[in-house]
């Protein structure tokens, strides 16, 4: 007998599976079959009550169906924390125009949101890049060969006309009239808006360095700066140097080790992602490192890149040391794009500055994603800008949902070796429990303040990644286990 087909969400990517199972692993990033969980009412969440719409208690989102759905699609809380919703405290907004500026996948997002949300408003997303919008997470795996360059875009063409999206690609918004509610392009159309969402991302920070505009320096952020890269690695040529042992350095990294080329990876830091990992990870995921043939260099300070002939030759260390490159590929973090925002006037501390329901300082205009600043938090991450721009989209039709905070998570593709690091992964003082075990194949470290949960690091334990972000997101207690002095196996078992 076929078992009735199913949705299923890859808790990393976002990305959508029908079938009777959840994939053995994400055909968009790659995520294990245990990041999966169930999506939509389909998997038979019973119904509370008749009724069309729906509220999360957890996260307050309203969604409409006539029976609640089997995880919230905004927080990832289960059917039961639903309550039918009252009437709509807002009208959505009708023939609304509303222009979401960025196609990143808080862009797209906050796109499908307004769709979804007011069926006959009028949605115009605006791209500068020339590509169909695309799974940026995955230009890692693009870089390493694992996908090709047709598996990136979100979206095929056609999809955006047929839910009613207009797309405009090669086009850069550099002016915006808040008040008159219009914007103008750079391909010169002009734009007439009722709500603005700008979800404009972040730009790869370059640190200050002589050398930095020398050719065959390169940073990774668009597919065109991974097809560049590509073109310049292949064929053969000298060392290739990283500079930043992030998540990014890292991925890249492994992508060009991969297809044989000798690289370098500098990280300033003692360890290895020191914003995700303690050093007892980090030196295990160095070992994982040095095993693909990546020559790693920690505590490595870059004084200056070296050139001859306006091309890069080297990077040059404040110990002195010279690393010859022919390439060097930068790594170090990111910035938000925050330009146009100041242009309008809006509020910015380092990103656009956003309340509880990603409105900006200006009531028609909201912000997500990377460009976001919310509680003094920049996430950097996809999930965050996944959500994020969900919500502003809601919100911008007319909706009234409000954003929690919510655990970083992070989790490295390309090297093989599954770590996931999620929430506060370090005690901030004596009253905080560690519980942590590990063997050889396998790494658990789980930090709880107060008995509750809030932060963990996995290595090799791929299959948890989902279960310990519920736990973590769900506020759950571990405190009568810790009175007892639980092992991370016993930690392991109780989070089911
Ligand atoms: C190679 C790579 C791998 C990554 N891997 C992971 C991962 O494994 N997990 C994870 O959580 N995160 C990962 N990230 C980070 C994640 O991709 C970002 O957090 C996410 O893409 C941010 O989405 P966004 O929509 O806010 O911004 P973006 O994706 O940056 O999109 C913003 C878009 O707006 C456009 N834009 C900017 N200004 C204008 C303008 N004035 N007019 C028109 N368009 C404009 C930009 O060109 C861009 O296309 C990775 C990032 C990179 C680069």
């Amino acid at each position: 007998m076929t078992a009735p087909a199913s949705l299923w969400r890859c808790s990393l990517c976002g990305y959508v599976h029908e079938g009777a199972t959840a994939p053995e692993s994400c055909p968009v990033c790659g995520a294990d079959q245990a990041e999966f969980g169930p999506y939509e009412a389909s998997s038979g969440a019973p119904a509370k009550a008749p009724g069309e719409r729906w509220q999360c208690l957890a996260c307050n989102a309203i969604i409409s169906g006539p029976t609640p759905p089997a995880e919230c699609p905004v927080c990832g809380a289960s059917h039961e924390t639903f309550e039918p919703a009252g009437l709509p405290g807002t009208t959505l907004a009708g023939e609304a125009r509303i222009a979401v500026i960025g196609a990143g996948i808080a862009g797209v997002s906050a796109a499908e949101a307004i769709r979804q949300a007011a069926p006959n408003a009028v949605v115009t997303l605006i791209s500068r890049e020339s590509a169909l919008p695309y799974y940026r997470l995955n230009l890692t795996r693009y870089l390493a060969g694992d996908i090709s360059v047709g598996e990136l875009p979100m979206h095929p063409e056609d999809w955006y006309a047929q839910n009613g999206i207009t797309l405009q690609r090669d086009a850069e918004v550099f002016q915006v009239d808040a008040e008159r509610g219009s914007l103008v392009t750079s391909d010169g159309r002009s734009t007439d808006f009722d709500g603005l969402v700008l979800a404009v991302g972040s730009h790869p920070f370059m640190p200050p360095l002589d050398g930095t505009t020398l050719r065959g320096v390169f940073a990774v952020r668009t597919a065109q700066d991974a097809e560049a890269l590509l073109q310049a690695v292949t064929g053969g040529g000298g060392p290739v140097v990283c500079i930043g042992g992030g998540v990014l350095g890292l991925e890249t990294a492994g992508a060009l080790a991969r297809r044989g080329v000798e690289v370098t990876l500098l990280e300033s830091h003692e360890w290895l992602m020191p914003r995700q990992l303690n050093r007892r990870a980090a030196q295990r995921l160095e070992r994982t490192v040095r095993g693909q043939g990546i020559r790693l260099i920690c505590e490595a300070r870059t004084a200056a890149l070296l050139g001859t002939a306006g091309a890069v030759s080297g990077v040059r260390l404040v110990d002195g040391t010279v690393l010859p490159a022919r390439v060097v590929v930068i790594t170090t973090g990111v910035r938000p794009n925050t330009s146009l925002a100041r242009r309008i006037g809006l509020d910015v501390a380092t990103g656009i500055i956003v309340d509880n329901r990603m409105r900006t300082s200006h009531p028609k205009i909201y912000a997500a994603g990377d460009v976001a600043e919310h509680h003094g938090v920049l996430y950097g991450l996809w999930g965050a800008s996944l959500t994020q721009g969900t919500i502003a989209g809601l919100n911008a039709a007319g909706a009234d949902i409000p954003v929690l905070g919510m655990p970083r998570t992070s989790s490295l593709k390309v090297l093989g070796l599954d770590v996931i690091s999620v929430g506060q992964f370090q005690a901030q003082d004596g009253s905080w429990v560690v519980v942590d075990g590990e063997d050889q194949q396998r790494y658990r470290h789980f930090v709880f303040r107060d008995g509750i949960m809030v932060g963990a690091i996995l290595m090799g334990e791929g299959g948890l990644g989902l279960a310990t972000r519920k736990a973590i997101e769900g506020k759950q207690s571990f405190a009568a286990l810790l009175r007892r002095n639980a092992s991370a196996a016993e930690v392991v078992a109780a989070l089911g």
